[in-house]
């Protein structure tokens, strides 16, 4: 017989940045929460990123992108590894995501993902207040830099996106970036300048120190795998996991890539995949950086992590089962190597993670089609960190009824059924 545990107010499955940052926004408004986590908190792609909190605003698929998708597949160095094996099961996903790409999309898609970026981290900012979590997060901006000036076109596409957005930048010559960081000096041209970026130097201790903010406050953690929700007259009553069933009142699907299988046991789906990237974390790289930097020509970036430089990067197209490619962070490691050759590498662990990813680099956030009870919260694609906190505010005005700090329609989960019909 299904054990049935006490219930809560609300479930939230996963305990990636997302997960964690609602459930601590639900228990800010006095509810009692449960986070279920199958594995290890922030293991998965929330602890293995590049650590930054940007207020881009830069969707995935741009003009530029589509124009140089033919070059990108055929190049050996490229930042974009297709499967091929993958590509039939892919081809509706790309499809959509080229229809995404138009000019027109992009300027609805960036204002969209804005209204979340330009709020990440001061949303977050009642979550780490006086926590760990706050100690690790730095506030001195970050690079994308480029070892050619005619590289940057101060005139290209994405420029000019950023400028009708409001995104804050400064180009930047060799002085200046050497400034940021001496070990910037001589080795590029010019630079993109993100001053109010902010970024911490352990994404997983960030989302582990919220966890146990969560938790101090009454929070409930169950180590756990959900499998299902036993639900009745359009509500979900109970989530069902390896280790019995939790009665709630409401449940938050926040599964990162893994979400689309529990949504599709309420009898809903979204276009989510995922964009695979890898990792190198290095212990004693040789030098020191100050602030996280952008490598543009060879398409990866070097954040200063707690223990050491983590280098991140490339966006594989393969399913999420698929095995990890371990040749892709050594890549990463050579490509590096060509603009600080002194870098070291010896003991460096590589890893491979996974982006949630829609179609249209926006997440889901709203209410299952079928089940009022039941919100998401996934498909943050390359920008997950920074966004987690915002996502979390607007479940809970959502559960509550309360006017969203932000316009939702863009992120609703039905929004996939209009796209070509698709
Ligand atoms: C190489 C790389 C670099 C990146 N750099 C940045 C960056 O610099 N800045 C930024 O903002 N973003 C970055 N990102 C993106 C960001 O990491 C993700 O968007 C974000 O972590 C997604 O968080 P999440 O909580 O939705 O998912 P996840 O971190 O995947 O968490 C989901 C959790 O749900 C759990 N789960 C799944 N299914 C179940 C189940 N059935 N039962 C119980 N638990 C379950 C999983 O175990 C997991 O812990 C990067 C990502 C990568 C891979």
């Amino acid at each position: 017989m299904t054990t049935v545990r006490e219930g809560v107010d609300a479930v939230v499955v996963g305990g990636g940045i997302v997960g964690v940052s609602t459930a601590l926004q639900l228990q800010r408004t006095g509810r009692s929460v449960m986070v279920i986590e199958r594995g290890e908190v922030g293991d998965e792609a929330s602890g293995h990123n590049g650590g930054m909190f940007s207020d881009d605003c830069m969707p995935v698929g741009t003009p530029d992108v589509i124009r140089s998708l033919p070059h990108l597949l055929r190049d050996p160095e490229s930042p974009l590894v297709l499967r091929m094996r993958y590509l039939p099961r892919l081809a509706p996903w790309m499809i959509r995501f080229a229809l995404n790409s138009r000019p027109s999309r992009v300027e609805a898609i960036s204002t969209a993902l804005y209204s979340l970026m330009s709020r990440g981290l001061d949303a977050f900012r009642p979550l780490v207040a006086g926590t760990e979590a706050e100690a690790i997060l730095k506030n001195r901006g970050h690079l994308y830099a480029y070892r050619r000036r005619d590289a940057l076109d101060p005139d290209s596409f994405d420029l000019r996106l950023r400028q009708r957005r409001g995104v804050t930048y400064e180009i930047l010559d060799d002085t200046a970036m050497a400034r940021l960081s001496p070990a910037f000096a001589g080795r590029f041209e010019v630079g993109i300048y993100f001053p109010k970026a902010h970024w911490t130097a352990d994404p997983q201790a960030f989302t582990q120190t919220l966890l146990a903010s969560f938790v101090a406050n009454g929070g409930r953690f169950e180590r756990a795998e959900v499998r299902g929700f036993d639900t009745s007259d359009g509500r979900v009553l109970q989530v069902r996991t390896d280790n019995g069933a939790v009665a709630t009142g409401a449940v938050v699907i926040a599964a990162g890539p893994w979400s689309r299988g529990l949504l599709r046991r309420l009898g809903s789906d979204v276009p989510l995949d995922v964009e695979r990237g890898y990792g190198a974390d290095l212990p004693d790289p040789g030098f020191k950086i100050d602030v996280p930097i952008v490598l543009a020509d060879v398409h990866s970036a070097l954040t200063p992590h707690r223990t050491g430089f983590r280098l991140a990067g490339y966006d594989e197209l393969a399913s999420i089962a698929a095995p990890a490619d371990m040749r892709l962070p050594q890549r990463l490691i050579r490509s590096a190597q060509k603009v600080f050759p002194e870098l070291r590498a010896d003991g460096a662990a590589f890893w491979m993670r996974r982006r949630p990813a829609t179609p249209d680099s926006l997440p889901v956030i709203g209410r299952a089609p079928r089940f009022p009870n039941a919100y998401l919260a996934f498909g943050h694609g390359h920008k997950g960190l920074c966004m987690g906190a915002i996502t979390g505010k607007l479940v809970q005005q959502l559960m509550d009824g309360e006017p969203t700090t932000v316009d939702v329609a863009p992120f609703r989960p039905t929004r996939f059924h209009v796209v070509a019909g698709l």
